[in-house]
């Protein structure tokens, strides 16, 4: 192994510049040229490239976003553009890829891996935690502390004015996000796309809160719950119950930056240092992630083809800890 390339690709998640830094670094250390390539798949397409050495890492361990900037490439889901491609990563004389992102950006790293043959290893960064054999995935911890922390500014002004608030969070067809910042922050309900809460449990839930008198209620939303939109779930709310003055509040990209917390450090450290360890192993077409504090490698067809499923003794809690009887 020679020269490798690494890319961060899809949404971009806090972590993804220390996953950066650790494969660059690693590379440095173990005597490999490494090359940034800008965008995503985008750079590879274009022949964008950016060759790195361990100074050019310095200083964006903590740093949100991501120095090699992302991006969706569509040219990348049709067989010419990844042929052009192809003649990039030749060009630039590339022995494997490390790709940063989430399940889209490692769908394309399978089928690009497979028809030409390269060794791509995966490492899972996305606020979503979505990804099937790592207990988490590098931004989901940083996410998880912003989100904790606007819902406590959020607790602020609904109790000082006694009212309903419905906050709704990233995580797309996963409740993780909801569910776990739920928890962490005393949502009283939480909507999951993995749960089909109806409209009617939703008011009996709210219902119950009332009933014992709270101060303020606090409904995490998750965007891909089954319930629908979220302004219209709170107007039929204040169109039956005037009386919980019911407001929405989607906390939006603001889950997508900051500083990565400690963990997400710490996470994508580690696994920026398997990426370039499993392609020294000469391994191809495989995921590495962190299950019971271990390093595993999950080949793509079984990360992209499996559930990660949401923790129900978690989930049970929210009911349990909104307070009022069973
Ligand atoms: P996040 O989970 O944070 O959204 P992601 O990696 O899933 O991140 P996507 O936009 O779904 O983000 O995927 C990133 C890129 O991967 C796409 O823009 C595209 O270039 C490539 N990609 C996704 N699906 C395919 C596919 N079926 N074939 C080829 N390339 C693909």
């Amino acid at each position: 192994l020679s020269k490798i390339g690494v890319l961060t690709s899809g949404g971009d998640a806090p972590g993804m510049n220390a996953a950066v830094r650790a494969v660059v670094r690693k590379c440095v250390y173990e005597n490999i040229k490494v090359t940034g390539i800008i965008k995503g798949y985008q750079g590879l397409v274009n022949g964008d490239f950016l060759p790195l050495n361990a100074g050019s890492v310095s200083g964006i361990l903590k740093d949100g976003g991501t120095m090699l900037k992302s991006a969706r490439c569509p040219e990348f889901r049709t067989p010419e553009g990844r042929a052009t491609a192809y003649e990039n990563f030749k060009k630039q004389k590339l022995d494997g890829l490390v790709v940063i992102g989430g399940d889209g950006t490692f769908t394309g790293a399978n089928i690009f891996g497979r028809e030409y043959n390269i060794p791509i290893i995966g490492v899972p960064g996305t606020i979503d935690n979505d990804l099937f054999g790592t207990d988490l995935t590098i931004g989901y911890d940083t996410a998880l502390n912003t989100v904790v922390d606007a819902v406590d500014k959020i607790r602020d002004t609904a109790t000082a004015h006694s009212r309903l608030f419905f906050i709704e969070v990233m995580g797309r067809d996963a409740g993780f996000i909801a569910l776990n910042a739920g928890v962490a922050s005393g949502a009283e309900v939480v909507l999951l796309p993995e749960k089909k809460t109806s409209y009617d449990d939703l008011k009996r839930f709210l219902e119950k809160q009332y009933s014992y008198s709270k101060d303020s209620s606090i409904v995490l939303v998750a965007e891909g719950k089954k319930m629908g939109n979220t302004f219209e779930i709170a107007q039929r709310v204040n169109e039956e119950h005037p009386e919980y003055d019911a407001r929405v509040t989607i906390l939006g990209h603001l889950q997508r930056g900051g500083s990565p917390t400690v963990a997400d450090r710490v996470l994508a450290s580690e696994l920026g240092v398997a990426a370039v360890e499993a392609l020294i192993d000469d391994q191809k077409s495989i995921m590495v992630g962190m299950v019971d504090g271990e390093i595993v490698h999950v080949p793509f067809n079984q990360a992209l083809k499996n559930k990660k499923g949401i923790n129900e003794r978690l989930f049970n809690l929210i009911n349990v800890l909104s307070g009022g009887k069973k």
